[in-house]
């Protein structure tokens, strides 16, 4: 696997032109739009082509993929047609005795395979719930090296959650990475408080299925997000399929970054989450497992509009912006370095060009996959 042949360009000075660019955090249509770079950053965006640079069809803010498994990319489908515990709960789901089968190497190929093809689909960042302590962060970061994936984000899983070794898997866990991945709130909630006073900034699955949800409340007499939000005053929340009225208040008091999987609930026949209730809350997207799921990020996007009833505009923002935003990451702007894609051979651009901007990013989520996609990056500075 050649990191060239991946649609990566870095870019330290010179001029982007496009037919069509979103830029800021409000997505604003430019048609057409030139960008200047110096030393990476973007000194100017303007409406109108000037003459030379480098041309594309329509210039997006970068997306960023906010929840991925990447290591279940070397099990393909190996859980079609059955239940989510059974696929993925851990210790023993299938996919955690899938892991443990396999040696070190081939998870980290299967990571890089992983990684090389979110880029592919023009996706340069991604963050990536990676089990097996610190040192399983270690091959996570190794495998983005190999293929010089540029903005991979470890979220560490404890090797041990055992009360004697937890503290000291969290120590090592910090040294790695910022961000710990915890898998659910079913764990004691000395551990959970243990993982709230790391220092690492959590993410945790929750309100996945009622099931689960009626399972933590038989057990804690609370919901999953009302013990996560207790125990783990996490950073960021994923899945929130259902949602009991507390939770939504809980949601709206803590604003963590919500990150919706909708193509894997489906793909588990969880249902999907009701975005009206979700309204105002900082929404991103994920493509969680890669067992189940490739890394396109559009594909979600598009799939959050058609199916969640996201505006496609809200769903753009959810698979950009706002994860860029939350991740420290640059969105298309004057003064940020410059993180973008080009796109060349879009088709039927001009039809729609000049519409409102729903219709023109309904256009894009749905054509992506038929263009040529780059991903620019910013060096230098
Ligand atoms: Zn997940």
């Amino acid at each position: 696997m050649r990191a060239e042949a991946l649609p990566v360009r870095r870019v330290r000075d010179g001029v982007i032109t496009a037919d069509l660019g979103l830029v800021g955090e409000g997505l604003e249509p430019y048609a057409p739009v030139t960008v200047e770079v110096r030393d990476g950053v973007v000194r100017r965006v303007e409406e109108g082509r000037e003459r030379g640079g480098r041309s594309y069809d329509a210039l997006l803010p970068a997306p960023f993929n906010a929840h991925v498994h990447a290591a279940d990319w070397a099990f393909r489908h190996a859980g079609l047609g059955r239940p989510l515990e059974r696929v993925v709960a851990p210790p023993d789901g299938l996919k955690h005795r899938l892991l443990r089968e396999v040696d070190k190497g081939e998870l980290e190929g299967a990571i890089a395979g992983f990684l090389a093809a979110s880029l592919r689909f023009g996706c340069p960042g991604v963050a990536d719930f990676r089990e097996g302590g610190p040192e399983g962060v270690r091959l996570g970061l190794r495998a983005a090296g190999r293929v010089g994936f540029p903005e991979y984000v470890p979220m560490g899983r404890p090797g041990s959650w055992e009360p004697e070794r937890l503290e000291g898997e969290l120590r090592r866990l910090r040294a790695v990475t910022e961000f710990v991945g915890v898998p659910d709130v079913h764990l004691p909630g000395e551990a959970l408080e243990a993982v709230r006073d790391s220092g690492l900034r959590v993410f945790v699955h929750v309100n996945e299925s009622w099931r689960s949800v009626r399972e933590c409340v038989r057990e804690h007499g609370v919901t999953e997000l009302e013990r996560a939000v207790e125990l783990l005053e996490p950073d960021g929340v994923v899945h929130c399929v259902v949602l009991t009225g507390r939770d939504e208040e809980l949601l709206r008091e803590l604003d963590p970054l919500v990150v919706l999987c909708p193509r894997s609930n489906e793909y588990f026949e969880l249902g999907v989450p009701e975005v009206e209730r979700l309204r105002g809350l900082r929404l991103a997207l994920g493509t969680d497992n890669g067992m189940c799921v490739e890394p396109d990020v559009w594909e979600e996007a598009r799939y959050a509009w058609l199916r969640l009833g996201m505006r496609p505009v809200d769903a753009l923002r959810a698979a950009t912006v706002t994860p860029a935003r939350f991740f420290g990451l640059p969105v298309l702007e004057e003064g940020e370095r410059l993180r973008a894609v080009g796109l060349k051979g879009v088709p039927a651009l001009d039809r729609v060009a000049g519409e409102g901007l729903n219709r023109v990013v309904a256009h894009l989520l749905q054509v992506v996959k038929l263009a040529r996609v780059e991903v620019l990056l910013g060096e230098g500075g």
